[in-house]
């Protein structure tokens, strides 16, 4: 079957911080570029950002960059590649100014200066004072952020495909990658978007868990067209639970209010996490806090009826604050919780939140990775940035606000590089005749079918055995359980029916295809983490309860086609500045 085919400079999978940031560089250096979404540019989920963009002004209290990197560094538990977290961390103040002078409506301190919250894990500098390093536009940071990127594009003419679904990524027999093919959810139509340069930055993929704060479109799909095309997937054993999803909900509850003074509570009304975490308290680092969370419930600390979740309280901040700097969050309290904050405790849990694994890259976006069996090198043409990709600058455990400056700095890197790149690649490669088959077939499948798995079934099986089988602690039994289910799901999954095969914006077909994805990660995640045999970062093994740096001070590397595991080492030399070597982690 012939597929039309359009071809671009570039072509950008996901209109999110990550996507926009990278688009508006190149379109502003006059490339002609494509930037795809499965939905409306400012849906995506950099959208839901609430707390905060980290960046060392020194606005509120004395910082710099080299304190950030080291905050980083142990946030990852050391599993973060330190040339790219120095990196990240010496531009931040750049990409956060460029953000100003875009037009970002940040909160403003008296002097006029970026407002600026304490945020968790970033306690320390080397005189150990506290940092206040969270950029904030109140508790909608994201929304202001991609609004503002999307601005920009339009001002720079970017070309958006909106409601456009990327299906599988074209390399030829080289391993070089050619762009996408695509599925146009509004008509139904497949087309090739053929490119130079072809850059994913689909977010995350937090859907595989039943309890998530991610949109309903976070469901890995970049991963998976990338693993579906043999390049490995990085360090996908990483999750981070947030410690304060809405109990019974998932929405979530901002860190930024224990950075403005909210603190947890269990049914005694005590402050357990003076106990877990005596300095840093309830801002000691994401992991530590869900794991203490989940340990006060498994004793018989939880609060309410089921002693199941705990409390987060904040009424001690008043009125005027919460009302100022947190009124998103109020809102969602009343509306999702039943609870005004000014007056009551938020009931949370821990929820699946955020990827720290993903697409192998270097700081430079391009992605990384052997050629069938060979060593690792840049694979042409293809580029990853944002929650999708694997720097790797959070390692096993991400701090709250690095993302959104990741997303900007590797953004801006990206389009940085594909600009450079493409004076050499000035021709499209030949497209082999091939290029669209594999994603027509499965297209096909789901349009001839007459009986089979309903989608709806099998991602509930899917993500119900993520939840219970590789959550916050993880046990051997239920991790080579879960291998077993999720292969099964695996299996289920190639066998899908719907009984719509209409073609104009049908979202069954969509849940469908995002389940194949799903599926992907589903498994990347449960083979990863049922051999890494120690706990480091969000990975807390029962049966391994330390991190063990001689046998896995290593990125893993997980290839789809044989379920395979490799290994690689971390980059633990910085650009410039002295390593900051492994040491035991306490907040
Ligand atoms: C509720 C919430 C609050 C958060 N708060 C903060 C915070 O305060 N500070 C912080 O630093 N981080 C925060 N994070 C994390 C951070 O927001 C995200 O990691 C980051 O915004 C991801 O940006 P992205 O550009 O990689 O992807 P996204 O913003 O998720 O965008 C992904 C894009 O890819 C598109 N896409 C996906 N698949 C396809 C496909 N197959 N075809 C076409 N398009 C596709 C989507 O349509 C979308 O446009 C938060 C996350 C959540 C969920």
């Amino acid at each position: 079957m012939t597929v039309a085919r359009r071809k671009f400079d570039a072509v950008i999978v996901g209109a999110g911080g990550g996507g926009m940031r990278a688009a508006l560089q190149l379109s502003e250096a006059g490339l002609k570029v494509a930037v795809l979404s499965k939905v409306f540019p400012t849906r995506s989920h950099t959208v839901a950002a609430q707390g905060g963009i980290a960046a060392a002004l020194g606005n509120v209290t004395e910082d710099n960059w080299h304190w950030h990197m080291y905050d980083t560094v142990k946030g990852s538990d050391y599993l973060g590649d330190q040339d790219a977290i120095e990196f990240m961390c010496r531009q931040a103040s750049e990409v956060v100014y460029e953000l100003e002078h875009y037009g970002m409506p940040f909160d403003r301190l008296e002097n006029g200066k970026i407002y600026q919250r304490p945020f968790g894990g970033q306690s320390q500098n080397f005189g150990g004072a506290q940092a206040t390093r969270s950029c904030a536009v109140a508790d909608r940071t994201g929304h202001a952020m991609l609004h503002t990127l999307y601005q920009r594009n339009v001002r720079a003419n970017t070309q958006f495909f909106v409601e456009w679904m990327g299906l599988d990524l074209i390399r030829d027999e080289h391993g070089d990658v050619l762009g996408v093919s695509a599925l146009d959810i509004e008509t139904g139509e497949v087309m090739i978007l053929q490119a130079r340069a072809t850059l994913f930055a689909t977010g995350g993929g937090a859907r595989i868990f039943s309890a998530s704060t991610n949109a309903f479109i976070n469901t890995g799909d970049g991963l998976a067209m990338a693993a579906r095309a043999g390049v490995p997937l990085q360090d996908m054993e990483f999750w981070q639970f947030h410690p304060t999803g809405v109990y019974g909900v998932g929405i979530l509850i901002s860190e930024a209010v224990r950075g403005e003074g909210g603190y947890l509570l269990n049914k005694d009304g005590e402050r357990f996490m003076e106990r877990y975490a005596p300095h840093a308290k309830d801002l000691a680092s994401r992991d530590v806090v869900s794991r203490a969370m989940t340990t006060e419930i498994k004793e018989g600390r939880g609060c309410g009826r089921d002693a199941d979740h705990l409390l987060l309280k904040l009424d001690h901040l008043g009125g005027n604050v919460i009302k100022a700097r947190l009124p998103g969050i109020r809102e969602i309290a009343i509306k999702f919780a039943h609870a005004d904050p000014v007056q009551e405790p938020i009931p949370v849990v821990p929820t699946a939140h955020y990827m720290m694994g993903g697409i192998p890259t270097n700081f430079h976006g391009q992605v990384v990775a052997p050629y069938k069996t060979g060593p690792e090198e840049v694979v042409q043409g293809f580029y990853a940035v944002g929650e999708c990709a694997c720097v790797s600058v959070h390692g096993a455990n991400r701090l709250g606000t690095n993302s959104l400056l990741d997303i900007l700095v590797f953004g801006r890197a990206a389009g940085n590089q594909i600009i450079e790149d493409l004076k050499r690649n000035t021709h499209h490669k030949h497209l082999p005749g091939d290029a669209a088959d594999k994603a027509l077939a499965r297209l096909a499948r789901l349009d001839s079918r007459k009986d089979g798995e309903n989608v709806a079934q099998v991602g509930d099986m899917l993500r119900k055995t993520m939840q219970a089988h590789c959550g916050v602690f993880r046990f051997a039994d239920l991790l080579k359980q879960g291998v077993d289910k999720i292969s099964e799901v695996a299996e289920r999954v190639k066998n899908t029916e719907i009984r719509d095969k209409s073609r104009v914006f049908n979202t069954a077909r969509v849940e469908a295809l995002e389940l194949d994805n799903l599926v992907e990660v589903a498994l990347a995640t449960m083979v990863s983490a049922q051999a890494r045999k120690e706990s480091r970062g969000a990975h807390a093994r029962d049966d391994f309860p330390h991190r063990d740096d001689d046998k896995w001070l290593k990125h893993t590397l997980y290839f789809s086609e044989d379920r395979r595991l490799d290994y690689k080492p971390v980059r633990l030399k910085p650009l410039t500045v002295e390593s900051f070597p492994p040491k035991a982690r306490t907040y």
